[in-house]
């Protein structure tokens, strides 16, 4: 049965918010404008809280609780709207919906209050850059577009204020999509999925469960573009195609493949990303370069093919696809070329936090490597990059907490190092690289063990290449 939130967040209800962080505070913003009343519970201590927000939120009378969720309060709520970040199986969580409370995030708030079209993008890898290219990509046509939700602006905030777009891109991520009720995105992106986050996973059946659920309630006429070369997600779709996974799909599926033609709407044809690849007058077929623009390497070859599949179902022209595909320029922190120095090239990929990321790196490498990596370790194991590490990897120079775990999984097939802060890394990985070669910063695990966030780990290792380049130089 449909849930019409309209009908829920009427004026008197009580609504929690739980969590107070961005989309928190823009879902208070959403909230205001409907005259609800709003609590919201923050775990985090009241004194970790910016002064101006505690100011803010007396003035427009929003009762805070700090210091941890009760289950007081929250199961008074007649809705709780729930951030990202907290985790859905807590104690008092659980007693609200015990208690028939309805618990969403914010990509539920969508279905009864977003006017707009949306295209929503999930997947392990590649999400921030391809919401990022679909939104370039959208507004190179002309259309007026709102790009936001995991990435930069919260839905909800988007929600909040004149709702002025022709168009809603979306970045979601699995917990969101864990806590989305009737979210229905009229065009659904799934990128790939490979083992992350399996520290709030009970297994990688239910991560793979809940990346798929970005096209659960999705209807016919909707769109659906999917990796056809992930093995994860054709796994799910040959058990849809049995009547075996936990729901059906009932969207067009759109799949796109860097290795096949056979039943893709989109291949990759030497630099070209083709679309209407088994269309047999040849009529249909549509070309889009990618040489010349920094698309052109894998796993950006991917990410191309999906955003053009995404914004043709949003009715842009091949003309205009084309030409702002060459103006598009990547997130930094994202195997992003440094510099090079001495003939060896320097790669930022900081944003490679799984090794998911890193085999794709790795996969898009042409000249051998010298690898950076280590961090905290999220739980996936390193064995899938074994293959690759053999095939193109010169040495490892390991840091952080994980560098023992990593060093045991690759320390009969390559070359070993380890340093004890960024500098370290990239003086050892230049003695290790001979020219020609890249000295390649992608991590496989997160930053917080030495560093404030992915981030300030790709500056520093920046700042410790131009060292390098300004030593070089004397
Ligand atoms: P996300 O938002 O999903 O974290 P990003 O676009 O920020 O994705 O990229 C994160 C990391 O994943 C970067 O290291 C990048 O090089 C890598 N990456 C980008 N696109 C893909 C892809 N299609 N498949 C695998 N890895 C990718």
């Amino acid at each position: 049965m449909s849930t019409n939130l309209k009908e829920i967040l009427k004026p008197g209800a009580h609504v929690v918010v739980v969590g107070l962080g961005k989309s928190g505070v823009s879902a208070v913003r959403f909230l205001l404008k409907l005259g609800v009343k709003i609590s919201v519970s923050e775990g985090g201590r009241q004194e970790n809280l910016e002064g101006d927000l505690v100011r803010w939120l007396e003035e427009k009378r929003v009762f805070v609780e700090t210091g941890g969720h009760t289950s007081e309060l929250l199961t008074s709520a007649d809705c709780i709207l729930v951030s990202p970040g907290v985790p859905l199986g807590i104690a008092p969580l659980a007693a609200a919906r015990k208690k028939g409370i309805l618990v969403v995030g914010e990509l539920a708030l969508a279905k009864d209050f977003l006017a707009a079209p949306m295209v929503a993008v999930t997947g392990t890898n590649g999400k921030s850059t391809v919401t990022t290219l679909i939104g370039d990509l959208l507004t190179g046509s002309g259309k007026k577009v709102f790009v936001g939700g995991n990435i930069g602006i919260p839905l909800a905030e988007y929600l909040a204020g004149p709702q002025d777009c022709e168009a809603v891109v979306l970045e979601v991520s699995s917990f969101q999509l864990d806590s989305a009720g009737e979210f229905r995105p009229q065009v659904g992106v799934l990128l790939n999925i490979t083992p992350d986050h399996l520290d709030r996973y009970a297994s990688y059946g239910e991560y793979v469960d809940s990346k798929m659920s970005l096209f659960k309630n999705q209807q016919p006429g909707d769109v659906a573009v999917i990796n056809g070369d992930d093995p994860a997600i054709v796994e799910w779709l040959a058990k849809a195609a049995e009547q075996k996974s936990p729901w059906p799909l009932r969207s067009e599926i759109r799949r796109y493949s860097s290795a096949d033609r056979t039943g893709m709407k989109a291949c990759l044809c030497g630099t070209k990303v083709r679309i209407n690849t088994t269309d047999e007058s040849d009529k249909n077929i549509e070309e889009y370069e990618l040489a010349g623009t920094q698309l052109a390497q894998a796993p950006n070859t991917e990410n191309a093919m999906a955003a053009i599949l995404a914004v043709r179902a949003m009715g842009c022209s091949p003309e205009a696809i084309q030409k702002s595909l060459a103006g598009f320029t990547p997130l930094p922190h994202r195997l992003a070329l440094v510099a090079v120095v001495d003939g060896v090239s320097y790669y930022d990929d900081s944003k490679a936090t799984n090794v998911g990321a890193v085999f794709s790196a790795l996969a898009g490498m042409k000249q051998p490597v010298v690898l950076i990596a280590g961090g905290r370790d999220k739980g996936g194991g390193y064995e899938m990059l074994r293959p690759l590490v053999q095939e193109k990897v010169r040495g490892m120079v390991l840091i952080g907490e994980a560098r023992e775990a990593i060093a045991e999984t690759f320390a009969k097939i390559t070359k070993i190092a380890f340093a004890e802060e960024m500098g370290e890394a990239v003086q050892l990985a230049r003695t290790m690289a001979e020219k020609g070669d890249a000295v390649l910063l992608s991590p496989a695990c997160a930053s917080f063990d030495m560093f404030k966030s992915y981030s300030h780990r790709g500056e520093v290792f920046s700042q410790a290449v131009s060292r390098l380049g300004r030593q070089e130089a004397q």
